[in-house]
């Protein structure tokens, strides 16, 4: 890649009056030595795979295997048709469609890894709920994934985005920065404010440990979800307003390699910290798997098929 920094990308974006979107598949087309109607083609079908998680979510109202969660993603759906949500009703679609694909993931179902499993309904619940919204064309979302793609791939290369490495803030977080960063260009704003926009995010949900109860991603990662989605699209409307992020979005991303560093193992998917050793988090624990936690023999931060 031509770039390994946000700062860079935007640069390259300007000398070359090109979006976030199209520096990267020019890019990716260029490193795969693939078409771009080839690659581009893959990312429609991710695009598939996660609308398909949205509707599979709402629709089977999937429990998990452990039977510890399952059916928020109806309960947000239903509250936000019957009442005012508090949030507005296009926040609680994202929200509940959010939740959706996460619960899909935690039956087993398939989903994309948008950075990593437990993160993986952030994108498809601001993505699929703003193209239902603004009736925007699948290709259009597409080019929204490889924003959402470049993002990522400078703050995997610069800090982290998985939660045994980094925390929560790196998995939840990544994705809050990449869905925000995404939907900015998606809604016609420069690539200077899609960077704002991740930024601002990352700011909110720096220090987020990971503490998954049972070492499932399931409790608190679902809700994680849900909450993400409205951040990120909080974060895009500051950004678009004009909000910059006063900490440059390269420097917000070092500060989540600082603190992801000093985390304990304990807040870094171990299951032995955080809400996972609250006396319910230990209850839990103990009925699904008597004495012992489950976290050696999971492998970090999956659950769903990811595609
Ligand atoms: S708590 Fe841990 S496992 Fe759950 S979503 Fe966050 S990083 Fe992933």
């Amino acid at each position: 890649m031509r770039f390994s920094s946000l700062s860079e990308l935007i640069r390259l974006c300007e000398e070359e009056g090109l979006s976030i979107a199209q520096v990267m598949i020019a890019e990716q087309a260029r490193e795969s030595g693939q078409s771009v109607e080839a690659i581009r083609e893959q990312m429609a079908g991710y695009y598939r795979v996660m609308k398909e998680a949205v509707n599979r979510g709402l629709r089977d109202n999937p429990r998990s295997r452990s039977g510890l969660t399952g059916g928020d993603a109806k309960r947000v759906r239903e509250y936000a048709a019957g009442r005012e949500p508090s949030v507005g009703g296009e926040a609680a679609t994202a929200m509940a469609y959010a939740l959706a694909v996460s619960e899909v993931n935690a039956s087993m179902g398939r989903i994309i890894a948008t950075p990593t499993a437990g993160s993986c309904g952030i994108i498809p619940g601001v993505f699929v709920s703003s193209q239902e919204r603004f009736g925007w064309e699948d290709e259009r979302l597409v080019d929204g994934l490889f924003a959402a793609g470049a993002i990522g791939y400078v703050i995997a290369n610069n800090s982290f985005v998985s939660g045994a490495e980094g925390g929560c803030q790196a998995e939840v977080g990544s994705a809050i920065g990449m869905a925000a960063g995404a939907l900015v260009e998606l809604r016609g704003g420069t690539p200077e404010q899609a960077i704002h926009a991740v930024g601002l995010a990352l700011k909110n949900s720096l220090g987020l440990i990971c503490d998954p109860v049972a070492g499932l991603v399931e409790i608190p990662c679902i809700v994680r979800n849900g909450f993400g989605a409205v951040t990120a699209l909080a974060a895009a409307d500051m950004a678009l307003a004009g909000v910059r992020s006063a900490i440059p979005s390269d420097e917000v991303i070092g500060v989540m390699l600082e603190v992801g560093s000093a985390m304990p193992d304990k807040h870094r998917e171990t299951a032995k910290g955080g809400l996972a050793q609250t006396p319910t988090g230990r209850k839990i624990m103990k009925e699904l798997y008597g004495q012992g936690t489950r976290h050696e023999e999971k492998e970090p931060d999956g659950q769903g098929d990811e595609a």
